[in-house]
């Protein structure tokens, strides 16, 4: 393991990309804090010299590696808000006291140690989790460090989103924060859901059963509340299974944690298991029934008898593995993180001299630190696992180099039918362009003054709802279509089973 002598510095032992949780072993001054325990094998752990943990939330990629640490390393002091002790289950942690605003409390918060000092905020995202402000008071400087955990600005149905006014002019030395949605702009949380209401209730008047899948801690906890919400009166069973219930439960004892509005809410009837109302919540059934059944994997499907009017939702990385289990799937999506513009407005209100990105994918990240009004204002670091960055505070700032150019000035050509777009091709040298060409077929979507381009997958086009009128140019349509397979070898869709709406460029129409 490389060790540092620096007074700041952040070894980043895993930094969150694809299946790998994050473990950072953050040097602040004199201590060793490792910022969250989300990986597996913990052996790298054992030797290093550390003198307390910090879980930000009770995620499995921040918290799966906590009880084998706990139990190979019993000393060592676990820090945590008290509602994420609750989710994890585990009693053997010290609770940290929150604080709202830089204004409230102490300034410099709990001493955890002769001269570390820490202090925790709401991070939205999930009950309990909370970003922290280490402050270190050395002999003869101070130094800052806030590490934000994952965290989402906007309010969703069981938490406050982290408050950018609270921590203005923070200016901490070193933010290390997470980029899990690159520069990606999403729509208004509250539309999300409305989206996905909308969704299900047109699903429901096709009388599917739908099964939702949400498999990460707290997210079929919102979809309860938000269908409990917004569907309130309709007579619809919803089930979960048995680790919903179970999480369920600990969301209860976390309600003095939840906002207000949830606390009224649940002051005269229980948060999820009230049967009085429409819609209701229930156990799993003993025997199949109708409804709407949330569950956190896809095992329950496998023991389904008839799938006829099943249709699978699920979150937009789990279409392609679902795929294979024959069902009608559709995506939903709600987002959990803030977003590009959401990620630079932290940054911009707190004005750190360093920041550190992890959580996310190595180009997601890369969208973000080639930002401009980033690269020119912070000393920004992109760490792969194992690496240490050193931290110095004060120098000079060197301007990084600019990074290489992500944005691609194209030309326009209208017709009075058709607009042609060029660009140039090295857009295609990204590795996302594979994707985003697939089919060779793309979709625009207005979002405010510009126009989205977005790649349609194959699998996209398997999926797509809307019925066939007799003129389009679609499967349902197409010369090639045999027993719901494409036999067309120029198809990129070719051995697929088809929807009568799919559509690609090989399209040879059956009418002669
Ligand atoms: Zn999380
Ligand atoms: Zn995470």
């Amino acid at each position: 393991m490389i060790a540092s002598n620096a007074d700041l510095s952040c070894l980043a032992l895993a930094t969150g990309q694809g299946d790998e949780g994050v473990c950072l072993l953050a040097q602040i001054g004199a201590y060793r804090i490792l910022l969250d325990c989300g990986i597996t094998d913990i052996s790298n752990l054992l030797e290093l010299e550390i003198d307390g943990v910090w879980c930000s939330h009770a995620h499995r990629h921040h918290s799966q590696g906590l009880i084998a640490l706990h139990t190979a390393r019993p000393q060592l002091p676990l820090y945590g808000s008290s509602a994420t002790t609750i989710l994890l289950g585990l009693d053997n942690f010290i609770i940290l006291p929150w604080q709202n605003s830089l204004a409230e409390g102490s300034p410099l918060g709990t001493e955890l140690y002769p001269g570390l000092y820490a202090r925790i905020f709401p991070a939205g995202h999930l009950p309990g989790a909370a970003a922290i402000l280490f402050t270190y008071q050395g002999s003869d400087r101070s130094y800052t460090l806030l590490y934000t955990g994952d965290f989402f600005i906007s309010n969703t149905r069981l938490t406050e989103g982290l408050s950018l006014n609270d921590l203005r002019g923070c200016r901490p030395d070193v933010l290390i924060v997470e980029g899990s949605y690159g520069t990606a702009r999403y729509a208004h949380r509250r539309q999300q859901e409305n989206g996905l209401v909308q969704q299900i209730n047109a699903l429901l008047t096709e009388k599917n059963t739908i099964y939702l899948l949400a498999p990460e801690l707290g997210q079929a906890q919102e979809i309860l509340m938000l269908l409990r919400g917004q569907m309130a009166g309709q007579r619809i069973e919803i089930w979960v299974d048995e680790s919903i219930q179970n999480t369920c439960d600990r969301f209860i004892q976390c309600l003095p944690e939840l906002p207000n509005n949830i606390q009224n809410f649940s002051r005269d009837r229980s948060l999820f298991w009230d049967d009085r109302g429409w819609p209701r919540v229930n156990p799993w059934p003993q025997t199949p029934k109708s409804g709407i059944f949330l569950i956190t994997d896809l095992i329950a499907l496998e023991h389904l008898q008839s799938l006829e009017s099943v249709l699978l939702l699920v979150p937009p990385q789990y279409l392609e593995s679902s795929t294979n289990l024959g069902l009608k799937t559709q995506k939903y999506f709600l987002s959990e993180h803030s977003d590009g513009a959401g990620t630079a407005q932290l940054i911009h209100n707190i004005r750190p001299q360093h920041v550190i990105f992890v959580h996310g994918s190595a180009t997601y990240l890369a969208d973000l630190t080639g930002l401009e009004e980033l690269h020119s204002r912070y000393q920004l670091h992109l760490p792969s696992a194992g690496s240490l960055v050193e931290l110095p505070i004060g120098d000079t700032f060197l301007h990084a180099p600019p990074p290489t150019e992500s944005t691609y000035e194209g030309e326009l050509a209208a017709g009075s039918q058709l607009i042609h777009i060029s660009l140039p091709a090295t857009v295609a040298d990204d590795p996302r362009w594979q994707n985003f060409a697939d089919t060779g077929l793309v979709e625009a979507r207005w979002q405010g003054g510009e126009l989205i381009l977005r790649g349609v997958s194959a699998r996209q086009l398997l999926n797509y709802p809307e019925k066939v009128a007799e003129n389009l140019h679609c499967c349902g349509n197409c010369r090639y279509l045999r027993g719901q397979r494409c036999f067309n070898e120029e198809s990129p869709l070719h051995g697929f089973k088809v929807t009568a709406t799919g559509v690609c460029r090989s399209f040879a129409t059956n009418l002669l």
